[in-house]
This record gives structure tokens, sequence and C-alpha cells, in this order.
């Protein structure tokens, strides 16, 4: 079943690259695994995914050790608070949701010497909702050329989460103001190759914004029950 669901989405990448003229080898695959537990993971390395996407610190690191005989790539996609930041720097290979420069100095500094730096998006408030997290759009210049100082981290890009747009046309527009900044950090000499957008209900409109990343949990694990 995970197996099927995982095909499927691939397909939906490989059919939207088609259709905005992209090469499928340049968008890759984040299964968003919160609230699954170790075995829908075995499930789906099984039919080939090795990257997962995890927003509740704990309750990723409690899959970590149950999955440490697999060669899993796990990346931090919730809100990172200061008092745990030390939890991401030592357990993660990515974290997308960087939007500020507290965080990322924490990150740089409790990265340990014996790992390679941590692969780093800024998020950005794309849409610019009153109560989300992100850095604002006209704040990421200044944020990611100061992240790209920063000794053990590798700022990859940026990373969004636009709300539910009403369809294609809508989502597409808010995802090429993403595609937009990239370009402008980009032109202002910042090595970015990372554009972590689009999940289940848009992943189509993000692939036609230059969405290298796109990070899928419900079509691949079905429905989550909401325990929180
Ligand atoms: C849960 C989540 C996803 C996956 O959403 P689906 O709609 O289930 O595909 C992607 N990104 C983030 C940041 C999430 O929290």
């Amino acid at each position: 079943m995970i197996a099927d669901n995982l095909q499927h989405v691939r397909t939906r990448i490989r059919d939207a690259c088609v259709a905005a003229g992209r090469d499928p080898a340049s968008v890759s695959l984040l299964a968003v695994s919160k609230t699954f537990g170790p075995q829908a993971l075995r499930e789906a390395h099984s039919a080939g995914q090795t990257a997962f996407g995890e927003n509740y610190l704990q309750e990723a690191v409690d899959k970590m050790a149950a999955l440490r005989d697999l060669p899993l790539v796990w990346h931090c996609i919730g809100p990172i608070q200061s008092n745990k930041t030390r939890l991401v720097a030592e357990n993660f290979q990515w974290a997308h949701t960087v939007d500020r420069l507290k965080t990322a100095q924490r990150l740089s500094d409790q990265r340990p010497p014996d790992l390679p730096p941590l692969q780093v998006c800024l998020q950005v408030n794309i849409d610019e909702g009153a109560n989300k997290s992100g850095v604002a759009p006209h704040e990421v210049l200044a944020l990611s050329l100061e992240v790209a100082r920063l000794p053990r981290l590798t700022l990859r890009g940026l990373m969004t989460i636009p709300e539910p747009a009403a369809g294609f046309d809508e989502a597409l527009a808010v995802h090429r103001r993403a595609q937009a900044l990239l370009e402008q950090l980009q032109a202002a000499g910042l090595p970015l190759d990372t554009l972590s957008m689009g999940m289940t209900g848009d992943l189509e409109a993000a692939i036609h914004a230059g969405s290298t990343m796109v990070r899928v949990g419900t079509a691949i694990f079905g429905g989550r029950v909401n325990t929180r």
C-alpha cells in the first residue's frame, strides 16, 4: 500500500516535470512521516525511499533510534525552538525551518565536529500570514548572507508552507514568488540549489515554479490522526 502510494507520487512528480519541461531528476521526494511509526518508514524504505521529513523532534529521535539499521536521511521540517536546536544539530542531516539568525547560530555552534555541515533552508513566510513562522520575504537576502557565513551550516535554499490555495493558478502564483526570491539570492552570489516547496495538494504547481524538493505526507502514508 505504501509502495503503491509512493509509485503514484513518483508518477505525479514525473508528469509534472514533463508538463513543466523539466528533468524529473531535478525534483527529489521528501516523505513526510510525522505521526507514523517506524514500520511505515521501513515499508517506504523497502520501496526505495530514503529521505524522511519529521516535524516533532522527540518523535523523530525515537524513530531514528528504531531505524538505526537503515541508511536514512532525516530532514527537520517542524518549528525549531531555541531550546531544541541541539537535538536538531546532533540528529538531522537537514533543517528546512530556520527563520532567524539566533537559531542558525546555535545550530552551527552545536553541530558535532564529526558530522558534515548541517544542510539548511530558510523558511520564508511567502504569503505573509500574520501569525506564521518564516522570515519575511524582504528580510530573506540579509538573513541569507549572515547564515551563509556560519561555519557548520551549508545554506542550500528556501522553504515555504503557503496557505492552501483554491486551485492550480493560485498555488502557482505564490510558488512563483518563492522562485523569484531564490533567483534573487542566486543573483546576489549565493550558491543555492534548493527550493523546498509543494505538498500533497500542490506539488504540481510547486514543480511548475521550480521546486527541487516536494514534501509529501498524506499521499504516501494516508491521513493523519491529529493528536496535538
Ligand atoms: C505535514 C507537512 C507536510 C506534508 O503535508 P501533506 O499535505 O500531508 O503532504 C509538508 N511540509 C510540512 C512542513 C508539513 O508540516
